[in-house]
């Protein structure tokens, strides 16, 4: 039986019972004793169906409150994660900009560095030659 057809049940029951109890209260001053644990009977039924919704209404706005607490965090960790993009993106134009800087070409050794610095290679080999003794550069 599915939610809805349960669901559709409890609410024709429930109109049933509150329509017996209307007849069973208009006439409460004379009522015979079956009719009397009759109205005991639809009146307690009404009070576990009451108690139980109530229940289960409890239940679902525990969910509710777990769930927006859920949902904060995710809107927390977007919130960051969008922080971390723009953060790389930002890297990553700049490195893009670097890559965009001007090169020359070492007319000793051939080298590509970029524009206007001291060419890498020849300042390694440089210090390199000056860590060398004299009688050990020429092997
Ligand atoms: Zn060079």
């Amino acid at each position: 039986m599915s939610r809805r057809t349960r669901a559709v049940d409890r609410g024709l029951a429930r109109t049933r019972r509150r329509e017996i109890l209307a007849v069973l209260l208009s006439r409460a001053e004379r009522l015979l004793p079956a009719e009397a644990d009759l109205l005991r009977a639809m009146v307690d039924t009404e009070i576990a169906d009451g108690d139980q919704a109530r229940r289960s209404l409890g239940g679902q706005s525990a969910a509710v409150r777990r769930l927006q607490t859920r949902v904060e965090a995710a809107e927390q960790a977007i919130v960051e994660a969008e922080a971390d993009t723009r953060r790389a993106e930002q890297a990553l134009a700049d490195r893009e900009q670097l890559a965009l800087e001007p090169v020359q070409s070492c007319r000793i050794c051939g080298t590509g560095y970029a524009l206007g610095r001291p060419c890498p290679t020849c300042a390694y080999r440089a210090r390199a030659a000056a860590l060398t003794p004299e009688w050990d550069r020429h092997r």
